[in-house]
């Protein structure tokens, strides 16, 4: 890192596109040398010479304009972190790659998004020895100088004290301590502290003694990496075949070798009982960030890591940003999930990240999944990553047996309830034996909209194009912008009273099972039960605790929990996420069905799963009975081959978002119009523009089109234009943002 120069490169804290360049400041003589890569400096901008925070890029000797034109940096901001070189690439790679600013995506990398006053620890020590400080203490006695004697008094019980509670419990003012610091008496000393949050856990993990197939792979990701062959290795592993266990030992190698780790893991699996299995294997060498952590404490985990303290971080997305000093190993679990990709700008992919990050840091980085994402399989299939498979339960317990239960004949059979005659049967099988049952509703595409059973009419939201939902307390509510109103009597459009909810949801289900089973002890899981942040937890040790027979949720109970009393999983309606307008829907489908049956059979007894479906011909249906990833993989890849969707093409989503909607819709036809020929020279196609699948959010109306490529590079060169032309032509109150390769439809 050189500190060498006069002038400082730096990009302004603002993002916006007319300011997405670097801007020269000089250096005033008291900072020369002082001012490095990474740093956060203050500066005057703009017309009014408004101060404000600099990234500073490059300390240079080269002016790019006349000196005379060139302002002062003000100064060091406070708490200013120092950035790795390496994450300032980092950040221009996704600038480059996801189309955002550079400020924007140094606000991701940057590992403290608002600099924190760290926490400190105060402590009054006494220097007098003993017999001088009872001297003292009669001295201040006899002159009626109580504070000072009170304070001696304690120092002479205690030799240390805490600032704080000098301050408070003695009534000792600031002055006096100061006082005695000026006699030489005594002395404060202050030390930075972090909050640790495993501080206090106290678990070890069982060793246990790896199968054939784990110790497999170790050994060869071992070999690899004394040999400094550092690769991306994806481990597909069936569900409950030990990939955590793989984990921890690889983990361990790297820390004997004197480097760290980062464990991704999506926030939702990101529980206590994970985090202790860690914990269990690494002491306080882990430490963890999530949505519980404040931001100060977050901070503190990165300053941790930063000052050496811990070897292990896990974490959701943002872990990636650790500021490791000798970084050597990144592992992404459940890596299919869709909370890997960021939804805020630059709406970046954490598995592409991880693919750049760990070049940058020669580090290795390995994936994992029961069901791997497409993309992540391909790249194996083509031999960019390396595939490891495990094939079997690492502990007792084997794969489920799945039924596979056509609804339609049910209907024909005049069996009209939710629940199958196989789910009725084992359902009240495993509740005579005393067995655990997980009831699993997909709820995509299935929001509980209201609607007249006369006329039709849909109740829909004021404000974004989307129906509202009934919730139990005989509200309506608009789950992407809050709107909330009471129920309605009568229907606004014919004034029928049969308005009401075409509605299966988890409560629906709920109610009915209670009725059916009035001694079963039921569990539900779902937005409404979570509510609060400890809710998801206590649910599932409550579950896990045996304290219920029954656990009903949707999405969020399959994610990786391992229950081994649960010998019976039913899917309810497994087609919901069919067909749902999206070209991941099929992968989709197939991942929530392969992990929700993993739940079964973990234990000493084995599992059974009933999966009811309207389209048990499908594809995804069928592999997913059979846990058969790579038949899945083999159709689905030959449909995204034929319609050019990744990974067998690259898809760019242009989103344009407009208060006024006439706004919008010409800007859509601007933008289209304007890169039609350069994308049909480049054989690029261009599809759209259209309204987006739901055309209103909050007020702010939406348009999309895309572009598609088997070359990443060209849909890049085509944003760049488009970026260009936006800021040339200025946007107004309209904002236009690329999404690439898009996890969900517009
Ligand atoms: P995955 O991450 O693939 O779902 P886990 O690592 O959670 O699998 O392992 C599933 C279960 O098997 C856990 O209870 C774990 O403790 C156990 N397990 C893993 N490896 C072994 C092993 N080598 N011997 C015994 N039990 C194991
Ligand atoms: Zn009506
Ligand atoms: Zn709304």
């Amino acid at each position: 890192m050189s500190v060498e120069g006069k002038y400082v490169n730096l990009i302004i804290d603002i993002s916006h596109e007319k300011l997405d360049r670097t801007f020269q400041y000089k250096i005033p003589g008291h900072l020369l040398g002082k001012i490095q890569i990474g740093m956060v400096v203050q500066v005057p901008f703009g017309k009014g010479g408004k101060i404000r925070k600099g990234y500073v890029m490059e300390v240079t000797n080269r002016a790019l304009v006349e000196e005379e034109r060139m302002k002062w940096v003000e100064g060091i901001a406070p708490h200013s972190p120092v950035v790795e070189e390496r994450f300032i690439q980092l950040a221009a790679w996704m600038r480059e790659h996801y189309g955002s600013t550079m400020a924007a995506a140094l606000k991701v990398v940057l590992p403290v998004k608002k600099t924190i006053k760290p926490k400190e620890k105060k402590e009054i020590h006494l220097l007098y020895c003993m017999e001088e400080a009872k001297e003292k203490l009669f001295f201040f006695m006899k002159k009626k100088q109580t504070a000072r004697a009170r304070l001696l008094e304690a120092l002479i019980e205690e030799k240390t004290l805490s600032y704080e509670r000098a301050i408070a419990q003695l009534k000792v003012s600031s002055k006096v301590i100061q006082a005695l610091c000026e006699m030489g008496g005594i002395e404060v000393s202050t030390e930075q502290i972090y909050r640790n949050p495993v501080k206090g856990w106290n678990y070890v993990e069982k060793e246990k003694t790896l199968s054939f197939e784990q110790e497999a792979i170790v050994k060869g990701f071992i070999e690899d990496d004394e040999k400094e062959i550092r690769k991306v290795y994806l481990i597909h592993g069936v569900t409950g075949s030990g990939k955590t266990e793989v984990y921890m030992e690889m983990i361990r190698h790297i820390i004997k070798t004197g480097r760290q780790a980062i464990v991704l893991i999506p926030e939702i699996s990101l529980t206590y009982q994970t985090a202790m299995r860690f914990y269990g294997k690494f002491g306080d060498r882990v430490s963890i960030v999530n949505s519980k952590l404040s931001k100060g404490e977050k901070y503190d985990q990165f300053e941790r890591a930063r000052r050496g303290e811990i070897d292990v971080m896990i974490g959701p997305r943002s872990a990636l940003f650790t500021p490791f000093s000798n970084l050597g190993l990144i592992i992404i679990d459940e890596e299919h999930e869709g909370t890997y990709k960021s939804e805020p700008l630059p709406k970046y992919h954490a598995r592409e990240v991880g693919v750049q990050l760990s070049k940058l840091w020669g580090a290795s980085l390995v994936l994992g999944s029961a069901t791997p994402s497409l993309e992540a399989y391909y790249q194996a299939q083509i031999g960019n990553y390396k595939l490891y498979e495990l094939k079997n339960r690492a502990a007792k317990g084997s794969l489920p047996f799945v039924h596979v239960v056509d609804l339609r004949e049910e209907l024909r059979r005049g069996n009209r309830s939710v629940f199958s005659k196989k789910l009725k049967e084992l359902v009240e099988d495993r509740l005579k034996n005393k067995e655990q049952i997980m009831l699993f509703l997909n709820r995509r595409g299935y929001a509980g909209f209201l609607s007249c059973r006369s006329c039709g009419y849909v109740i829909n939201c004021p404000h974004c194009d989307v129906s509202l939902s009934a919730h139990k307390n005989g509200q309506l509510l608009c789950h992407y912008c809050g709107y909330r109103m009471a129920k309605l009597p009568l229907c606004p459009k014919c004034s029928s009273k049969y308005i009401g909810g075409m509605r299966l949801g988890t409560q629906k289900v709920e109610e009915m099972l209670k009725n059916a089973y009035p001694e079963a002890r039921i569990l539900r899981m779902d937005t409404d039960t979570t509510g609060e942040k400890e809710g998801y937890e206590k649910i599932l040790s409550l579950f896990a605790n045996k304290e219920a027979d029954i656990l009903i949720g949707t999405q969020m109970i399959v994610k990786g929990h391992d229950f081994p009393l649960v010998t019976l999983v039913g899917v309810l309606a497994a087609d919901m996420s069919l067909g749902v307008g999206d070209y991941r829907a099929s992968e989709r489908t197939f991942q929530l069905l392969t992990q929700a049956a993993g739940r079964a059979g973990r234990g000493e007894k084995p599992g059974e799963v009933v999966i009811q479906t309207y389209n048990p011909e499908h594809y995804s249906i069928m592999a997913a009975s059979k846990q058969d990833y790579k038949a899945f993989y083999a159709q689905e890849m030959e449909y995204r081959k034929l319609l050019g969707y990744p990974p067998a093409a690259h898809l760019m989503a242009v989103l344009i978002e407009s208060p006024d909607k006439g706004a919008g819709e010409i800007w859509g036809k601007e933008l289209t119009k304007y890169i039609f020929h350069e994308a049909k020279e480049k054989r690029v196609s261009v599809i759209g523009p259209t309204e987006a699948s739901i055309g209103k959010i909050n007020d702010i109306y939406r348009q999309v089109f895309y572009l598609k490529s088997v070359d990443e590079k060209k849909l890049i060169f085509l944003r760049d234009r488009m970026e260009q032309y936006i800021e040339g032509r200025g946007g107004g109150k309209t904002r236009v943002q690329f999404d690439f390769d898009p996890m969900n439809p517009y």
